[in-house]
C-alpha cells in the first residue's frame, strides 16, 4: 500500500481530522487540497470563488490534485471533487480513494459546531441542514462510484482511522 489514498465526502465528513490521524498512524505525509491551492496560489477557496467562479476554483482544484498525488501521502481532497469525472477517473486509477459517509444531520451539527473551521462559501445560502441534504442527493452516488471503500464517518475520529486500516488490509489480503 504505496499508493496515494484520497479522502472524499462533504463538507464536516472529517476528511482532514480523519485524514491527518490517519497519515500519522500509517508514518504517511499528509496533503489538504484546499491548504495546497492557497499555498500555491496565495488564494484561499472563498477567494478563487469570488474572482474566478465556481467553475476557476474546480480547474485549479483538478490541477492541484494532480500535483499533490504521490506515495505515502493521504490526501484530503475539497467536498466537491467527485462532481468531476476527470477527478473522479484520476484519483481511481492512481490511488485509493476512502468515502467518510455520515447523514446530512451529522455534516450539519459538526459544521454548525466549528463554522470557522472551514472558510468555504456555503454554495446555496440555505440553512445548513437543508444545503447538507441537498449535496448528498446531488453527490451520494457519486462518493459511492469514486470510492474503492466506503467508511461509516459517525463514528468517533480513532475508530474511524481504524475502520479505514481494516478496509486497507482485507483488500491487500
Ligand atoms: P472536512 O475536512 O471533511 O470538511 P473536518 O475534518 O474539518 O471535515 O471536520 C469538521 C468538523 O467535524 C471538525 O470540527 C472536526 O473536529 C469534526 N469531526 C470530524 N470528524 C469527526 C468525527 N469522526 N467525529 C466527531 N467529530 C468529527
Ligand atoms: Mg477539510
Amino acid at each position: 500500500m504505496t499508493q496515494t489514498i484520497f479522502m472524499v465526502g462533504a463538507r464536516g465528513a472529517g476528511k482532514t481530522t480523519v485524514g491527518n490521524a490517519l497519515a500519522k498512524a500509517l508514518g504517511y505525509k499528509f496533503v489538504d487540497t484546499d491548504l495546497a491551492l492557497l499555498c500555491t496560489s496565495g488564494l484561499s477557496v472563498a477567494d478563487i470563488v469570488e474572482r474566478e467562479g465556481w467553475e476557476g476554483f474546480r480547474r485549479r482544484e483538478t490541477e492541484t490534485l494532480k500535483a499533490i498525488c504521490s506515495p505515502f501521502t493521504v490526501v484530503a481532497t475539497g467536498g466537491g471533487v467527485v462532481l468531476s469525472r476527470e477527478n473522479r477517473d484520476f484519483m481511481g486509477q492512481n490511488g485509493t480513494v476512502i468515502y467518510l459517509r455520515s447523514p446530512a444531520s451529522t455534516l450539519a451539527n459538526r459544521l454548525e459546531d466549528a463554522p470557522l473551521e472551514d472558510q468555504r462559501p456555503t454554495l446555496t445560502g440555505k440553512p445548513i441542514t437543508e444545503e447538507m441534504t441537498e449535496v448528498l442527493n446531488e453527490r451520494e452516488a457519486l462518493y459511492q462510484e469514486a470510492a474503492h471503500h466506503v467508511v461509516d464517518g459517525t463514528q468517533e475520529p480513532q475508530r474511524v482511522v481504524n475502520l479505514i486500516m481494516d478496509a486497507l488490509a482485507l483488500s491487500m489480503a
